[in-house]
């Protein structure tokens, strides 16, 4: 595998980071700690701007190109963990309790500091590359506050490009598509109020649980016939509280849930027929419903040239026969969605091996990954930027 020799040479280092930055996790925007150690290497590799702040807490490193030229690509990592606790018992392990770099973001950062580093000690391109790492993927919404902040037109961006880590896709592999690659994912949340009782005079009653019960069973009705089977889309409803005691019917209920799709019409056909049911069967019982149906990320959008270039380059690093051009879209979320939205990019997978799946207590960023990861930032920094 063709591997830059002098990312292999980095390998160890990088490694040191991304397991630095294990063992310290950090939640939404709340990434202090790991931006100030990303802008301090920024600083150290000789970066031409470093710039902390940038929606809250996201990091910006400026790095031109020693040939002539006027493009500029922006290159994008996330920081962030989840609130979960790691089992993994490794030596490296999550110093803080509850929390776990369990979707792979330390090795997205530690892999766009190598390239940094990289990138700033050769600069053989010609143009801008703009290292970005951003706070708040897991559901803050990180990427759309530094747009927000003027992260694309403060740096003049034209171009952007995202990677994230694949359990079960194998080690050396990448995978992207063109056009949607990535769900929408809005949010559900139901308050139901009946009329609370005794359990043995249902009669005198509305009970929120059988509301709630119909509701579930109702909404899956949506998916399996108002949406085109040709459509994706799902919709799941995570939580339903209600109750404390065996005999008493609950005055309240309350359900929560997500509903995903890859394109603005299905997406606001769920939105239109989610409301319509849940009213409509609390109607039928004699209870309330609130909904609250909030828009979140959007479905995340490949333009064709640059997943043509990524996968070129990708191709080159890995072999063009380990690259799935075509793989199927998935129906998880990214927030890197909202900087596709301002400018035409690129989003990959790269494979992290038989690991335990995201969001996984015993998930683990695979270290093999890096050399690979790092390379293609590398090479499609100068292949974008080739003058
Ligand atoms: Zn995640
Ligand atoms: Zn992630």
């Amino acid at each position: 595998m063709p591997i830059v020799n002098r990312v292999a040479d980095l390998h160890a280092e990088i490694t040191a980071w991304r397991r630095q930055i294990h063992a310290h996790p950090e939640l939404l925007y709340d990434v202090h700690r790991t931006a100030a150690l990303v802008a301090d290497k920024l600083k150290s590799f000789g970066c031409d701007d470093v710039v902390a702040g940038i929606g809250r807490t996201g990091v910006v490193g400026v790095i031109r190109g020693r040939k002539a030229g006027a493009k500029v690509i922006g290159l994008r990592a996330d920081m962030d963990a989840l609130p979960i606790e790691e089992a993994t018992g490794l030596p490296y392990k999550s110093t803080v309790p509850g929390k776990m770099h369990a979707c792979g973001h330390d090795g997205h950062t530690a892999m766009l500091l190598g390239a940094a580093k990289y990138l700033a000690e050769t600069r053989n391109f010609a143009g801008t590359a703009i290292v970005i790492f951003q706070p708040a993927e897991e559901g803050g919404a990180g990427a759309q506050a530094m747009v927000r902040d003027g992260l694309i037109s403060r740096f003049g961006i034209e171009e952007v490009f995202g990677m994230h880590n694949y359990p079960g896709l194998p080690m050396g592999e990448f995978a992207i598509r063109a056009g949607a690659m990535m769900a929408a994912a809005d949010h559900i949340t139901i308050n139901l109020e009946g009329v609370g009782g005794h359990a043995a005079r249902p009669h005198l009653a509305v009970d929120t649980v059988l509301v709630g019960a119909q509701i579930v069973n109702q909404l899956q009705s949506i998916v399996a016939r108002n949406v085109d089977p040709l459509q994706a889309a799902v919709i799941s409803i995570c939580m339903f509280q209600a109750g404390h005691a065996d005999n008493v019917i609950p005055q309240h209920a309350r359900l929560r849930g997500t509903a995903r799709s890859l394109s603005p019409e299905i997406r606001d056909l769920l939105q239109k027929r989610v409301r319509e049911v849940v009213e409509g069967t609390a109607r039928l019982y004699g209870a309330k419903a609130e909904l609250t149906y909030s828009i979140g990320y959007p479905v995340m959008v490949n333009e064709e040239r640059q997943t043509a270039l990524a996968a070129a380059v990708a191709g080159e690093i890995a072999g063009a026969d380990k690259v799935d051009t075509d793989c199927p879209p998935v129906m998880g979320a990214e927030d890197f969605a909202f900087m596709l939205q301002e400018r035409p990019g690129a989003f990959i997978f790269v494979g992290n091996g038989a690991s335990a799946g995201l969001h996984h207590p015993a998930y683990d960023f695979n270290d093999e990954a890096i050399p690979i990861g790092t390379s293609y930032w590398v090479r499609l920094a100068e292949t974008a930027l080739a003058g």
